[in-house]
Formats: structure tokens, C-alpha cells, sequence
């Protein structure tokens, strides 16, 4: 048994919760290493206190499990099978009753829910996904080392984006570019849909890239991030083409002096709040408070969103070994958007920081 799932069931008999339905490709893949999207088909993790786990899925993905090192049973379902019937045998031949079940109340469907009711008529359920996602918050050597290589490539992202601002180039030219660039280094997947955002589309947040064409002037915007290995790197620069304002180079030294001072203060023994209100209170000083509408950061790994939540309310303390980001932007619409993103490791010292493309203030030419 794997050390992971060993925490899991630790927790199992704590709460004395005798079976977990896991049934998130990303939970799925943490507690076995392997990775699947089944689309609307089934993939469950079976997870008993003592007794041997199991795990669900399409017939035809039975040879990937195996590669994947996956050494327990294996349950396979052709598309004309009910899964539910092999699932009930399975658990049968290794426990009776059920009274509490531990399933993710946020994935799971109604559907699968009723089956569920079904096989466990006396059950109550309980959440997994709180548990999951503590455990899943602190990475261990191996993670790091793959979330570092991400990062890497999120890095010559940047570079090749720079590269490509040019007089006429639309948004999707330039990210056009990046894309296809990080394909002929073999990355296959993006964290999510990559952007690129120029002038006026930077100070929305989560903007839509198009055909706008980069004029000198702006400031230009790239939140990406590279997924290596099931892990996913997520960073932000903004940049200058060309000779901004004095009112956009304000709002640029503003987020980059609140990203610094939030690296900074992160270390084991604070609060999310208080790495989140350090940055928060440096922009609102600024006079820009009203313009920075999102929490700092978030953490990082096999989801591009997971714990720990960087907002002013969560009391969480930071501890060795959470990777999150660390983002502050303002927003003033038809005046700049900027964002500055950088992801990081907390080491007993504080920060390290994974992703590396400079910060200063690039101005294209
Ligand atoms: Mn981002
Ligand atoms: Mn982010």
C-alpha cells in the first residue's frame, strides 16, 4: 500500500468510515498514479480500513492501469457492462455493512449518488474531499521536482510570447506562437486556455483572447501554465510595448512592490490572510484597492486551483512544503491591467520562488 493511501485510511478508521468512493480523475491519480479522463464514464477508487482497494474503469483502459504500477484489483467494464453489479461483488467479498461512506460531495453526481444509496442502504456520507485536499496541499521531493519543470515552462513561454510582440500581431498570433512553441518541446497540455491580453482586454481579469492587434503603448498580459507529468505550473507577466504612461508604470510598480513584499512575508507560521492582506494593503495604500477584485493566490499542483486559498479571511498557517501563487493585479478599465504571477515553494526559510522570468518592468521594443 502506498503511503498515500495508508494517510487515507488512517483517516478512515479515525472516523471510522468504512469504505471511500474516490471518484475525481485528480483524487484518482494521487492515490493510485494513475491518471485517466474517463468523460461520462465511471473511474472509482475503492478504499476499504484494512481490506484490499479496488479500482473502476473503462475495460479498455485496464493495460494503462497496470502500466501505470496500480499492483491491487483491477475492475474493468466493457461499454455494454453495469458497473455498479461488479463494484457490489467487490465489496461484498470484503465487507457487510456499511454505516458511513466517504465520498467527494463536490464531484459526485446525483446518478452515481443513487447507486451508491443503493449499495450502502444504511449509510451516511460523508465528505473525503476536505481530507483529500489537506493531504494533497504539502508536496513532497518528488512533486516539487515535476511542478519545477513546469514552472521552467511556463518561463520560456514568457520568453517566446516576448519575442513575438510585434507591430499588427493579434493576441491569438502571439499565443498562437507560444503554443506551438511549447509543442515542439513535447508539452502536450496547457494548465488552462492560455492568455494573452493586450491595452484594454489586460484589465479584465479573466479577459478573452481575439483578434485585437498590439499597439505600442500597451501593456500586454500572459497568464499560462504548462501541465508536466499531471502537474500544472501557472504564471503571469505583463509587459510594455513599446513607452507607457506614467499612470500605467504607477499601477505597474504598485503590483510588482505588492508581489514582492508577498513573497517575502510567506513563510512557515503565517496565515494565507496575512500574505494576502500584506499585498492588499500595499495596492489599497496605492489608491487602488477597489481595483484589485480577486484573492492573492491559490495553491498549485495536480488541480491549477487547490489549497491553500490566498484570501484576507482564510486563518489557515502556512507550513513547509505548500506550493501556491502569489498574484496581485489592478485593474482600472481603459487605463492598464496588470498582474504579476509567480508560483512557489515554502521551504523552512520562506519562499522559494519556481517560476523565474523577471519582474522588472520589460519594455519591448
Ligand atoms: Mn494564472
Ligand atoms: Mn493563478
Amino acid at each position: 500500500m502506498n503511503h498515500r493511501l495508508k494517510k487515507l485510511q488512517t483517516w478512515m478508521k479515525e472516523n471510522e468510515i468504512e469504505v471511500s468512493f474516490i471518484t475525481s480523475s485528480e483524487n484518482v491519480f494521487y492515490l493510485s498514479e494513475f491518471f485517466s479522463n474517463p468523460h461520462e464514464r465511471l473511474l472509482a477508487l475503492v478504499v476499504f480500513q484494512e481490506k484490499e482497494p479496488f479500482l473502476v474503469c473503462p475495460g479498455m483502459e485496464i493495460h494503462d492501469v497496470k502500466r501505470s504500477g496500480w499492483a491491487h484489483e483491477i475492475i474493468g467494464y466493457s461499454d455494454i457492462d453495469n458497473p455498479w453489479d461488479l463494484i457490489h461483488n467487490s465489496i461484498n467479498k470484503r465487507i457487510n455493512a456499511v454505516k458511513k461512506a466517504g465520498i467527494e460531495k463536490e464531484h459526485m453526481n446525483v446518478e452515481r449518488y443513487e447507486h451508491l444509496l443503493q449499495l450502502f442502504p444504511n449509510a451516511s456520507f460523508v465528505s473525503a474531499e476536505e481530507k483529500l485536499r489537506m493531504l494533497r496541499m504539502i508536496k513532497d521531493e518528488k512533486e516539487l521536482k515535476i511542478i519545477e519543470e513546469a514552472c521552467a515552462l511556463a518561463d520560456y513561454a514568457i520568453e517566446v510570447g516576448c519575442s513575438e510582440i510585434k507591430e499588427g500581431k493579434t493576441e491569438l498570433d502571439v499565443l498562437n506562437a507560444v503554443e506551438y512553441a511549447l509543442k515542439k518541446k513535447g508539452v502536450t497540455e496547457m494548465s488552462f486556455s492560455t492568455m494573452v491580453l493586450t491595452g484594454a482586454n489586460a484589465a479584465s481579469p479573466h479577459g478573452n483572447p481575439g483578434q485585437t492587434k498590439i499597439q505600442q503603448g500597451d501593456l500586454v498580459l500572459f497568464d499560462l501554465g504548462v501541465v508536466v507529468d499531471r502537474y500544472c505550473s501557472d504564471i503571469t507577466r505583463t509587459v510594455a510595448y513599446g513607452e507607457i504612461n506614467d499612470k500605467q508604470k504607477e499601477i505597474y510598480d504598485t503590483v510588482l512592490k505588492a508581489q514582492l513584499a508577498a513573497v517575502e512575508v510567506s513563510k512557515p507560521g503565517k496565515t494565507a490572510a496575512e500574505v494576502d492582506l500584506t499585498a492588499r494593503r500595499i495596492i489599497a495604500d496605492a489608491g487602488f484597492g477597489e481595483y484589485f477584485p480577486h484573492r492573492l493566490g491559490h495553491g498549485l499542483g495536480i488541480s491549477v486551483h487547490e489549497y491553500p486559498s490566498m484570501t484576507e479571511t482564510n486563518q489557515l498557517v502556512i507550513e513547509e512544503g505548500m506550493v501556491y501563487t502569489i498574484e496581485p493585479g489592478i485593474y482600472v478599465p481603459n487605463v492598464a491591467g496588470v498582474r504579476i504571477e509567480d508560483d512557489i515553494y515554502i521551504t523552512a526559510d520562506g519562499a522559494k520562488v519556481l517560476t523565474k522570468f523577471p519582474k522588472e518592468l520589460q519594455i519591448i521594443k
